[in-house]
């Protein structure tokens, strides 16, 4: 359901710059700089470059105990062991996606795939999700550039429901749904954001939060693993190119939850899925006005205030350099 008729005109031309909070190169007191202590007295090696580890707080743990309840086929619930692991994404503190290099970037991009290389190896791994939260609208209290590595041995809701669609659409068309979908945003080009030679960024058709995005692919693959070196460089790059125009939307760093979806890794083959990437932010009218997502959206159906095209139609006019980088 869209009704762009319901706001008030959004924007008016008129943008305040929201000042950037106070942030160094270093701060001593971040658990997630070069040489700083972690929680259980570990100390963080003088990394460069990206820097992965176990989170000291993971909500799975490799030696949860095997276990099922079962009452009356109604409640139904089973134990789940996996492994959580932190990505920092830069040593520099006040970085950002959208203000590394694109050769920075390609190292985050490097250290995703050798996680999930080496994790997929593993016999109770059957799926790897690859996530970042940015900033504290969502819930993300540390500004230290970093993301996250959740490890399943189940296939979790959200990619069980995309594996089975887009391996039924495959079975019927014999072609990767992603690849018919973003065949049809390219003829038509009203919601593309941006694009290169690898990858494909879109305000989906579905989208449901304001400025959401879907990254894909240009070519079918179903991991990060299977990306080429030239198609890992256009993935960093159209990383920060997205992360850029998010930040110039309002002048001011942006907040969302970006993530990867990518094939199980329990040894099946997948031929129908297609690697993508979710971003999915807040923010609706300003810097500091966000869609609540409550009363109809949560009893009846989600509900746009502005069209999948007018978003895309915005972000695709913004600069390609950041804001503050603009003089
Ligand atoms: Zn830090
Ligand atoms: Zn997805």
């Amino acid at each position: 359901m869209v009704s762009p008729h319901r706001a008030e005109r959004p924007w008016q031309g008129q943008i305040e710059p929201t000042p950037l909070e106070a942030s160094l190169a270093y701060d001593p007191a971040c658990y997630l700089c070069p040489g700083n202590a972690r929680a259980g007295g570990v100390t963080n090696p003088q990394y460069k470059g990206a820097f992965v580890f176990d989170n000291d707080f993971a909500a799975l743990r490799v030696d949860t105990p095997k276990g099922e309840f079962r009452e009356r086929d109604l409640l139904l619930a089973r134990s789940e062991a996996g492994r959580c692991r932190v990505v920092c994404f830069s040593p520099q503190h006040d970085l950002t996606l959208a203000r590394m290099s694109v050769n920075e970037i390609e190292a985050v991009v490097h250290a995703w795939c050798e996680e999930f290389s080496s994790l997929a190896r593993r016999q109770d791994v059957r799926s790897i999700q690859i996530f970042e939260n940015r900033g504290a609208m969502m819930g993300c209290s540390n500004p230290h550039p970093h993301g996250q590595i959740w490890v399943n041995e189940n296939v979790p809701d959200e990619l069980a429901r995309e594996v089975t669609a887009q391996e039924e659409y495959f079975r019927i068309r014999n072609r990767s749904m992603l690849e018919e979908y973003l065949r049809l945003e390219l003829d038509k080009q009203e919601r593309i954001v941006c694009a290169n030679r690898s990858f494909v960024a879109v305000v989906p058709f579905w989208a449901v939060w304001p400025y959401e995005t879907l990254l894909i692919s240009r070519r079918r693959v179903g991991s990060l693993l299977e990306l080429g070196a030239q198609e890992r460089t256009g993935l960093a790059e159209i990383l920060r190119q997205i992360a850029i125009r998010y930040d110039n939307l309002f002048c001011a760093p942006f907040p969302y939850t970006m993530g990867f979806h990518q094939r199980p890794t329990d040894g099946a083959v997948y031929p129908g899925f297609h690697l993508h990437a979710h971003f999915f932010p807040p923010l609706l009218r300003s810097a500091t006005v966000k869609k609540f997502m409550v009363g109809y959206e949560m009893l009846a159906m989600p509900q746009r205030d502005i069209t999948a095209e007018s978003a895309a139609n915005q972000l695709r006019e913004l600069p390609d350099t950041h804001y503050l980088h603009a003089k």
